[in-house]
């Protein structure tokens, strides 16, 4: 699964997940894929599929839904249901079996010219991820020719600022609170050590 498949119209699908639900142990626990993916992430799908039935957004691409309902009140629960929809299916991608180590060098040099080293960029992850107050993301992002480290709260993401997305780390509660009840640093800190997908990331750049 890439980028280009999370543009689906509707009815919108679940993704499948790019491992076994038990793939990611012992960092992120089976169950935690359970209801993550199988409850949150299949109603933020459902519950888009829903709204949108009938309306002026159905058959439109994920991403046209997203930036056509951003910052409009009234479309608020379109945005927020097409936005984790995205949000979801670009996260599962960020992780992998045997994830975290070194970034492909191409990545490795951006990294390095934006943030100083590797370490620097990990940190500045980690710390976007631990203080995000309440619900949300943290990313690395394309802006311009430069990576940052951005974070967004509830459903927003990088797609309505204009950035381009490389990488992502969900900061709900529900990502990580079966695991490491109040602990987010530990979760985000082995997500960054033992689970990104630099590869992914990669990726993305390159696109
Ligand atoms: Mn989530």
């Amino acid at each position: 699964m890439s980028n280009e498949t999370i543009t689906t119209t509707s009815p919108h699908v679940l993704p499948t997940l790019p491992y076994a639900d038990n793939a990611l142990e012992p960092v992120i626990s089976a169950k935690t894929i359970s209801f993550h993916y199988g409850k949150h992430h299949k109603a933020y799908v459902d519950n888009l599929n829903k709204l949108t039935e009938g309306t002026e957004f159905a058959g439109m691409p994920l991403e046209k839904i997203i930036t056509a309902t951003a910052g409009k009140a009234d479309k608020t629960p379109i945005f927020n249901n097409a936005a984790q929809a995205w949000n979801h299916a670009f996260y599962w991608q960020c992780l992998k079996p045997k994830g975290g180590g070194e970034p492909p060098s191409a990545l490795k040099k951006k990294i390095e010219a934006s943030f100083g080293s590797l370490d620097a960029c990990k940190k500045e992850l980690a710390t976007a991820a631990t203080t995000q107050f309440g619900s949300g993301w943290a990313w690395l992002v394309l802006d311009g020719e430069k990576l940052k480290v951005v974070k967004t709260d509830n459903a927003d993401l990088p797609l309505t600022k204009k950035t381009k997305a490389l990488l992502t780390i969900d900061v709900w509660e529900h990502a990580y609170y079966l695991d490491y009840q109040n602990k987010r640093p530990d979760y985000v800190n082995a997500v960054l050590d033992k689970l990104i997908n630099w590869d992914f990331a990669a990726e993305n750049l390159g696109r």
